[in-house]
Formats: C-alpha cells, structure tokens, sequence
C-alpha cells in the first residue's frame, strides 16, 4: 500500500510524472546558469504597418540555447522562469539587451519586451532596470515599448497600475498582449495606460471560419480607434488573413507572413529591412 511507503517515495505520481518533475528540476538548475553564461538570446519578429506595409518595431522573443536540448522554446522555460523565482534577472537581462539591439536599428523602429506580471511585484527592480537600460543603450525611451498580459491587471491592479504610471513617465510605452484569450475585460483597454494592443493569434487563425472571431477583431479594432490606441493582430500567416484583417480595421499585424522570428544577426542589413525579405 502506499501508505505504508512513507511519505518520501515517488509511489504517489506516476512515472509519467516523475520523469516531468525531474526533467523541470534539471531545466531549472541550468536555467539558473543561463542568466550569466550567455546561452540566453533574443530573436526579433517585424510588426507590420498594414497601410504602408512598412516594419514599426519588432519584437523580442527570448530563446535558450542549451548545450544538449537545443534551442528551447519560451513556452517551455519562461514557466520554470517564474516558478523558480529566475524571471526576474532573464526579465532584466532581456530589457537590457532588446534596447542594446534597438539603439542600432533605424531609428523611427522600436522595439516591444515581453514583460511577466512577476516582474511588477519587485517595483523597484523593474523601474530601475529600465531606467538604467535606456541610459546605458542611448535608446529614445519612446522606443521601448513593454507587453503586459491581463493577469497583470487581475493580480494587483493597484500596484500594477503604479508601476506602470511610474515606467511610463519615464517615456517608455505598453502593449496589451494576447488579448481576447483570458477575462479580455474592455476596462482593461480604457482603465491602462496602453499605446497598442495585441488581438491574439487564435482569433486571426479563424479569420474566415468563425464570425465570431471576426467580429471580435472588428470591435476590438474599432474600441481601439477610438480610445487611441494601436491594434496589432497577431499569427497573421496568409495573405488571406492579412486582407481580412486590415478590412476589419487593424492597424497593424505581425506573424509568419511578414517574418518569422530571427537572431539580431539576420536584421542587420544595411537599410535594417531585411526582415521582411
Ligand atoms: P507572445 O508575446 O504572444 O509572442 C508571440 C508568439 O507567437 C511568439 O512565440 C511568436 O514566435 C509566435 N508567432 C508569431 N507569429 C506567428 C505566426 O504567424 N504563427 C504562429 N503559429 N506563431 C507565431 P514564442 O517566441 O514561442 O513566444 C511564446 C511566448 O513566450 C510569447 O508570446 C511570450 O508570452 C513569451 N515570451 C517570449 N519571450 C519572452 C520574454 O523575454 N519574457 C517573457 N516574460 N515572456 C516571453
Ligand atoms: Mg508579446
Ligand atoms: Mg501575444
Ligand atoms: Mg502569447
């Protein structure tokens, strides 16, 4: 019986499990040394402006090159990230370096962070991060835009909502990311201080198959016009999806179709356009 086992074996889980929570705890103990060995790297993914088909910034997406699984994927570290308590110096390490790279791009682009809600819980560390990145980098903070998930706003919104006062008198600016895939409150759009907001992929995926998809990007799209704000669409991958988007009223889009995300190296051209080749 199980019982009997005492209270300190793996007779609880299931081998399935156990080979997942070790598999975490060895991602966790060289996540730990990735911070500082130079395995982290930002790849860079063009936002579109539909209109003039032009790039307006681009984003960072982190990636981890480890030495025996590869290039690992956020959704699979950016979890352990948080759970471990590291997010905060990747967080750290990623503003610094996403506005080392866009000081040296053209200088109408900029570019958007990803930021975990985690990060708003050490106030101090964030501001003074951000502020120290853009001193050091030279990069116009107009240039820096951060994304946000909704959990931010659901966790703490008071708190949160300071945080995001105090970055954004430092000039920087904020994204809504995935939106439409949690609570999507409309007050989260009116309430915060958001220059754009992100319609998530799910929604341009069923551009032609769900009228409701379609209409949440309309009125998303529309919301938007009116408070201001600019709309990216994302996981636009067919120029299909792109017509109907802009026809729906986006600003803005971003995905496969216009440029996957890409090392720094493969940006660097000598007009900086070659993402979107
Ligand atoms: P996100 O911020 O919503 O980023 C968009 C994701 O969609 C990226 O996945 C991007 O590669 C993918 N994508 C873009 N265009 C297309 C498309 O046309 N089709 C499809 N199928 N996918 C597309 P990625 O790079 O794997 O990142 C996943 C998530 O990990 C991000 O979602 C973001 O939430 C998180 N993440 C990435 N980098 C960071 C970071 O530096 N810090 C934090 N806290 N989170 C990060
Ligand atoms: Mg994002
Ligand atoms: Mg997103
Ligand atoms: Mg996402």
């Amino acid at each position: 019986k199980a019982k009997s086992a005492g209270r300190n074996t793996l007779m609880f889980f299931n081998p399935a499990m156990a080979e997942e929570m070790l598999e975490r705890h060895e991602i966790e103990i060289d996540l730990r040394k990735a911070c500082t060995d130079g395995t982290l790297e930002l790849y860079y993914q063009p936002i579109i402006d539909l209109k003039t088909q032009e790039v307006v910034s681009r984003e960072a997406l982190m990636r981890w090159r480890h030495p025996t699984r590869g290039l690992v994927p956020p959704n699979v570290f950016i979890p352990i990230a948080e759970q471990s308590g590291l997010i905060a110096a990747m967080g750290d390490w990623a503003i610094r370096q996403a506005c080392k790279d866009a000081a040296s791009w053209e200088p109408g682009i900029s570019v958007s962070v990803n930021v975990s809600p985690l990060q708003f819980r050490e106030p101090r560390r964030i501001v003074n991060t951000v502020k120290e990145a853009l001193i050091t980098s030279h990069l116009e903070s107009r240039r820096l835009m951060l994304e946000v998930t909704e959990s931010l706003l659901i966790e703490d919104s008071k708190l949160a909502l300071s945080v995001l006062d105090e970055l954004r008198a430092l000039g920087v600016t904020f994204a809504l990311d995935d939106f439409g895939t949690g609570y999507s409150s409309l007050a989260y759009l009116s309430t915060y201080p958001f220059a754009q907001v992100k319609i998530d992929q799910s929604f341009s995926r069923e551009v032609h198959t769900n009228e409701a998809s379609k209409a949440v990007i309309e009125a998303v799209c529309q919301l938007a016009r009116r408070l201001q704000m600019n709309v990216v669409v994302e996981g636009i991958e067919t120029e299909q999806q792109r017509i109907a988007v802009q026809l729906l009223g986006a600003h803005r889009a971003q995905g496969f179709l216009f440029g996957r995300p890409t090392p720094l190296v493969t940006i660097k051209g000598p007009n900086g356009k070659r993402s979107v080749a």
